[in-house]
């Protein structure tokens, strides 16, 4: 690719220095305390700051960490080492992971510690490189956060939050989800990472990002690095000059740059950047979905729930039998379809015009808007499960709520 041009680099090493050394006391002054911080800045071994930065990290994908932090203290109270996660069972990281999504995550989590285990003595690799090589699940951000919190490596980090610091540190208005973008902000990250704390310097970067440097309404009068920052300069100047900018790149052809097409706005300010390209729509579901009921031996209301395959979407959890629909399907034919898949399960007859409506849940996948078609079926006596289907089985409840079940299902 061609060079970028300077506007968009931090190429001055005293502005390097000032930067690194503002963004770091504002950290030690004004970072949040979390679990996963306290342990990596008091545990003396690597290995074990290593597991909780991999577990926080892993949790931390897609999701918020107000809601992690209970997951993240559950978790590290069940399985302290990575040795202990090695001999958990499936069944038990999706226990404990439900409601927090993206299950195959825990999965690999725990496919990864086994390796660990198995495979390299029970020692972690140390380099972002190794940990990237040889563990599952473990992409070049989770590589680097590890690398560098636990291990102390100068490598950096390009996660959501960098990708909108470092765009508006730099006023790059190019689709920031491209890969020459990312590329180019990963070289970035590398090269401003603090040589002699570099985890603490990369917390510090996203701390940033998620405290200060917000997407809709960043606090920019109170950010410890604004006098470096090219968006907020480019802010101030107000409308563009009549004689254009010594630094600007010229008209068009900059890979960084905002497109022609969709020049800087002023109504926007610093949050022109970054800039994505349109998300793709999400595909849209409908699925059929029966709880069937009945009376347990102590008078209590059970539910039928069934496992999913070991693979693709919601792998290993368990749901209500459910079926996929085809789109335009009538009621009538829904419920038929219903009732065969059901009769299946339960090794009796069940006749389509007994399922009871209840109503739609929605809900997003990151990737499909999925809407669940929800009927209810009380049965009477004893169902005989046959034991050539999936693994399925009756709950309480109580027991519902505490199985690997997704929040789809939940909401069901
Ligand atoms: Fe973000 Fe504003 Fe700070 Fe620039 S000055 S880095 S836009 S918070």
């Amino acid at each position: 690719p061609a060079p970028a041009p300077a506007r968009h680099l931090f190429s001055d090493p005293a502005e390097v220095e000032a930067l690194r050394g503002s963004l770091l006391a504002w950290y030690d002054r004004c970072r949040r305390d979390l679990p996963w911080r306290t342990l990596a800045a008091t545990e003396p071994d690597a290995d074990r700051r290593a597991y909780a930065v991999w577990v926080s990290e892993i949790m931390l994908q897609q999701t918020q960490v107000a809601t992690v932090i209970d997951y993240y203290n559950r978790w590290m109270q069940k399985w302290p080492t990575l040795q202990a996660l090695a001999q958990a069972s499936l069944e038990e990281v999706n226990e404990l992971w439900s409601g927090l999504g993206y299950y195959s995550r825990g999965k690999r989590l725990q496919e990864a510690a086994r390796k660990v285990v198995s495979e390299l003595a029970g020692r972690m690799p140390r380099t972002a490189g190794d940990l990237q090589k040889l563990l599952p699940g473990v992409g070049r951000y989770t590589a680097g956060a590890i690398a560098s919190i636990s291990y102390g490596q100068a490598t950096g980090v390009v996660d959501g939050n960098v990708i909108r610091v470092l765009c508006r540190l730099r006023c790059i208005g190019a689709d920031s989800s491209s890969p020459a973008v990312i590329d180019r902000l990963w070289d970035m990250a590398n090269a401003l990472v603090d040589r002699s704390r570099p985890g603490d310097f990369n917390q510090a970067l996203m701390e940033l990002g998620a405290m200060v440097c917000v997407p809709k309404a960043p606090l920019c009068g109170e950010c410890p690095v604004k006098q470096h920052c090219q968006a907020r300069r480019r802010k101030l100047l107000g409308k563009p000059a009549a004689v254009p900018d010594v630094e600007d790149c010229g008209v068009g052809g900059c890979p960084l740059c905002p497109p022609a097409t969709e020049p800087w706005d002023s109504s926007l300010g610093v949050t022109n950047f970054p800039r994505k390209a349109a998300k793709k729509q999400p595909r849209v579901a409908r699925t059929a979905t029966c709880v069937l009921e009945r009376r347990g031996c102590h008078g209590a209301l059970e539910y039928f729930i069934v496992q999913r395959p070991s693979s693709g979407l919601l792998a290993g959890l368990w749901e209500f039998p459910s079926l996929p629909l085809a789109q335009g399907l009538q009621e009538e034919k829904q419920r038929e379809l219903l009732a065969d898949h059901l009769q299946a399960w339960t090794g009796q007859p069940v006749v389509a015009r007994s399922l009871r409506f209840i109503g739609e849940v929605i809900h997003i996948f990151s990737h499909i808007h999925q809407t669940y078609v929800v009927y209810s079926l009380p049965l009477d006596g004893d169902v005989t499960l046959d034991p050539a289907l999936s693994p399925s089985r009756w709950v309480t409840e109580e027991e519902f709520h505490a199985s690997a079940v997704s929040t789809a299902m939940k909401k069901v």
